[in-house]
């Protein structure tokens, strides 16, 4: 024995209007068909939203990275300058200590590149 029930969800094409299919789940004391189902709409929010969230995530440390880059261009720029002031040895070494971070952080960003956005599931 199986009572029919409607769906209870709204569709608005041009006009709202009640869905009207089979309401197969009850939640809060109505009925739902699938796609209208409170709980599966939640979820689907819930994750848009937190692949919203990586999206930002992972654009954001690329600019973090990229500002690194930049910031290290700069000093490496400024130590050469400084380099006769400050003797050719410490002053290359501190150079030398520049380029590293620099390699680094340029890798650091091509496999966060390669990487790509995270997909939530
Ligand atoms: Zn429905």
């Amino acid at each position: 024995m199986s009572e029919h029930h409607d769906c209870e969800g709204y569709v608005s094409d041009r006009f709202s209007h009640q869905c009207g299919k089979s309401g197969k789940y009850k939640e809060g004391g109505k009925w739902y068909c699938w796609h209208h189902k409170p709980s599966r709409q939640e979820s689907d929010r819930e994750k848009r939203s937190r692949q919203w969230q990586a999206e930002w995530d992972h654009g954001n440390k690329s600019d973090k990275l990229q500002d690194r880059i930049e910031k290290l261009e700069e000093r490496m720029i400024k130590a050469c300058y400084a380099l006769r002031h400050d003797g050719a040895v410490p002053g290359g070494l501190a150079i030398l200590d520049l380029v590293k971070k620099h390699e680094k952080t340029i890798k650091a960003l091509e496999r966060h590149v390669q990487n790509g956005i995270p997909q939530v599931s």
